[in-house]
């Protein structure tokens, strides 16, 4: 779903929000069906899980199989069809400031500098000029961008750029940070280094992380644990510790028994979406030739 992540800020600065116990989030039986004219299509069927706070959780799964669509939910971007998803015990309704997402494209603002993209979400919540510049150095000193807040977007490689968009989410402070397949398009050595930044980021700020990925050695690189998700509808299939030393590096050996266990775990799954896609497509073809053995 491409939408703008500005438009999901509504800070709550209110003094108030440190909640003593740190909210788990809850996602309890939650089935989704898309309506698009007279087709309906059930993209999650009768999903429950529960991530504590701090906890770093990795969902992978073949292609369609709802892996976005669950976390537009938690991000609140989407309603469930059915069931329920709290995030300590408020229910989530909508987007807000303690639930931040990163996607796959960095979605800058190529009008504004570094520094005020990362600022942007401080200075719609009404953030002092002074404080979002504290705030905005910390976070792009944690990302690895110390010195580069003058810089525009445009100059930056993909990787950088994904740290600004890093720097951009974490600034909020969230409880909880939804990543997207956020390193999916950056070469390997580039997304080899975010994957050992991330779990230092993560370890140095106790965020809670979601990252979804399709790409099993990733999500045993950073996960505590492994959500594995079925072909559509989609559904949690297994759920894999990894308890492995850290800084993991993906060529690390001690992770290669983790990665085969997921991918023997997604090897029917990726069959079966593969023969859902083809089924599609020929239902598809057979509509077109028909359509057109009749006009
Ligand atoms: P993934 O991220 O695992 O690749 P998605 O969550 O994007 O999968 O999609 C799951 C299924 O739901 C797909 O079949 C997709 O086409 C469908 N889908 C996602 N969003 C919508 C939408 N807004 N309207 C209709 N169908 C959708
Ligand atoms: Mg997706």
């Amino acid at each position: 779903m491409a939408m703008p992540q500005a438009a999901a800020y509504t800070l709550d600065v209110s003094p108030g929000r440190a909640a003593a116990v740190p909210p788990t989030l809850r996602v309890r039986s939650v089935r989704k069906v898309f309506q698009s004219g007279k087709r309906s299509l059930v993209a999650l069927e009768d999903v429950s899980f529960e991530v504590a706070a701090g906890d770093f959780v990795c969902l992978v799964g073949p292609s369609g199989c709802g892996k976005s669509t669950l976390l537009n939910l938690i991000a609140g971007l989407e309603r469930p069809s059915q069931g329920q998803l709290l995030l300590g015990a408020r229910t989530i309704t909508g987007p807000g400031a303690d639930r931040v997402v990163m996607f796959q494209e960095s979605a800058l603002f190529p009008w504004l500098n570094v520094q005020d993209n990362v600022e942007f979400g401080l200075q719609l919540a009404g953030v002092s000029r002074r404080e979002r510049r504290t705030r905005s150095e910390q976070y792009l000193d944690l990302v690895g961008l110390g010195g580069f807040g003058r810089a525009w977007t445009h100059e930056l490689s993909g990787g950088m750029k994904q740290r600004v968009a890093l720097a951009r989410a974490l600034v909020l402070d969230p409880r909880v940070l939804l990543m997207d397949e956020p390193f999916a398009a950056l070469d390997a050595q580039t997304r080899d280094r975010l994957l050992l930044e991330v779990q230092r980021i993560w370890q140095e700020t106790g965020k809670t992380i979601i990252f979804v990925t399709h790409n099993v050695r990733e999500a045993a690189v950073l996960a505590n644990r492994v959500l594995v998700m079925g072909a559509r509808p989609g559904r949690i299939r297994a759920e894999i510790p990894v308890s492995a030393p850290r800084p993991r590096e993906l060529r690390g050996v001690d992770l290669l028994g983790v990665a085969n266990r997921i991918s023997d775990e997604l090897v029917d799954e990726m069959a079966q979406a593969e023969q859902q896609e083809r089924e599609i497509a020929a239902a598809s073809a057979a509509h077109h030739m028909g359509v057109r053995a009749r006009g």
